[in-house]
């Protein structure tokens, strides 16, 4: 089994143990890659409770200097690249659940960008943080940041949400 496999089952068994116990976990990969079509992946997501989602991420501002798009050649563009997720917690669910709104170009991620689109863009980092936060007062869990980390978490998103961020 190479590395990319035995990582990927372990990620599995994780998220597996954690939906045993009633705890949450979520996953991603590429929407393209191979391993969606194997089945122990593909009998996580019949499992009850647990959702896949495809979210595209230019929806989250993902921006990667370099890249081009194949037609026109423009730069600074969004990049697609679209992944798919698998979470039981249902409002990771609901705050991640966001596809291209068509109303841009792409830029592709080939020329060693792909590598500059695999970290987290600060918007979809703050929608899993939000997805979180509201799970845990669903739970009656939430207790609130200190209020220094709660200014800084408020002063965060904000910005992120206004001005989105250049990646790489
Ligand atoms: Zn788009």
């Amino acid at each position: 089994m190479n590395q990319a496999r035995t990582h990927l089952k372990f990620c599995l068994e994780l998220a597996r143990l954690q939906h045993k116990r009633g705890r949450g976990f979520i996953f991603e990969q590429p929407q393209s890659a191979n391993s969606w079509k194997e089945a122990d992946v593909k009998a996580m997501c019949a499992l009850p409770g647990v959702y896949r989602l495809v979210v595209d991420m230019c929806a989250y501002g993902l921006k990667i200097d370099r890249t081009r798009n194949l037609e026109t050649g423009e730069t600074g563009l969004l990049s697609k690249k679209p992944i798919a997720v698998l979470t039981n917690v249902p409002e990771l669910a609901e705050y991640l659940n966001k596809r291209c709104d068509g109303t841009h170009k792409h830029g592709a991620l080939l020329g060693g960008t792909a590598e500059a689109a695999a970290r987290y863009s600060p918007q979809f980092v703050s929608a899993i943080l939000k997805g979180i936060r509201a799970h845990m007062k669903t739970k009656g869990l939430w207790r609130g940041f200190p209020s220094r980390q709660q200014r800084h978490f408020e002063d965060w998103s904000s910005e992120v949400n206004q001005t989105g961020q250049n990646l790489g």
